[in-house]
């Protein structure tokens, strides 16, 4: 499906302002709606992708509002790349307040007997592995100021886990989670604020992310929900509905927040 327009129109009130922001995943889906929104309440933004191409395309929209961001071409799995994307941030805009550690694929899901080394390797070194190398790299350019670092994780490796076959998928979005905590205790002294996001369904191209193998009829079970997926609105979030979440973090009205792990999803995973 298509994602929605977001509205081009910047607000007068700006939250984030002069705030200068790092977000990976920034070409789609959750981490392009939330590059967007903390551009339009005044943050200069770095749109982080492998995609250049598609965040380009974001650059563009950001810049039609007046807004600023630049774009970095980035493997959030790959140190080197990572480590000179936050450079490259810093150095044009001179600080670091925000970081939104949100890319991620849903990789291949299949029974963990048939899931090869390499599949499992490959979501762990995106999901988990690239979090913490933004969170690391970042770090050293947020301590002298503080600032907010988000998450995003998901239901699946919280609350819920009957994504049968997404074993490593799951694992990694757990993982976060600890990650996420463990950064909240250890960066309070820096005055940096961790919180992770964990959405339901989505609205977005991860499905472009994702490898269903024809095993997983062997070991799914069948899930059955009375009506629809998700109680509250009756269909998947959309992702300027996270964003609206990861400016409330980024923005000073989060101030006493850090270490929570906020579940995005209209109640699907209460179900
Ligand atoms: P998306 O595919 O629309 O966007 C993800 C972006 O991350 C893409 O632009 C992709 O190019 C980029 N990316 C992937 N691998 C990368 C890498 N190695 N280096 C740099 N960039 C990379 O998907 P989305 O749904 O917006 O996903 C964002 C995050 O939200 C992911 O961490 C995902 O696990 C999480 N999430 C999504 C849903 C959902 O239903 N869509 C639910 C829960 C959690």
């Amino acid at each position: 499906m298509p994602l929605t327009q977001t509205m081009p129109n910047a607000p007068q009130l700006q939250r984030v302002k002069d705030q200068v922001a790092f977000v990976t995943g920034a070409g789609s889906g959750i981490g392009r709606a939330a590059a967007i929104k903390l551009a339009q309440e005044g943050a200069k933004v770095c749109l982080a992708d492998l995609k250049e191409n598609r965040a380009g395309d974001v650059l563009k929209q950001i810049e039609s509002f007046g807004g600023q961001a630049i774009v970095a071409d980035i493997d959030v799995s790959d140190p080197t790349r990572m480590e000179a994307g936050i450079r490259q941030t810093f150095e044009q805009w001179n600080r670091l307040d925000i970081v939104f550690a949100n890319a991620g694929i849903n990789g291949t899901w299949t029974p963990i007997e048939n899931m090869a080394e390499q599949d499992w390797d490959n979501t762990l070194a995106t999901n988990l592995k690239g979090t913490f190398l933004a969170v690391k790299y970042a770090i050293p350019h947020m301590k002298q100021n503080g600032g907010s670092i988000i998450v995003t994780s998901s239901i699946n490796g919280s609350r819920k886990f009957s994504g049968f076959g997404a074993s490593a998928y799951s694992v990694s979005k757990a993982g976060q989670v600890a990650f996420a905590k463990m950064a909240a205790l250890e960066l309070a002294r820096y005055k940096i604020r961790v919180n992770v996001i964990c959405p339901g369904a989505i609205e977005t191209n991860i499905g472009e992310n994702t490898k269903k193998t024809p095993e997983l009829k062997q070991i799914e079970i069948p899930v059955q929900y009375p009506q629809g997926s998700q109680p509250l609105e009756h269909k998947a979030g959309m992702p300027e509905q996270v964003a609206d979440l990861v400016l409330f973090l980024a923005s000073g009205e989060s101030s006493h927040i850090s270490g929570a792990e906020i579940v995005i999803d209209g109640a699907e995973s209460l179900l």
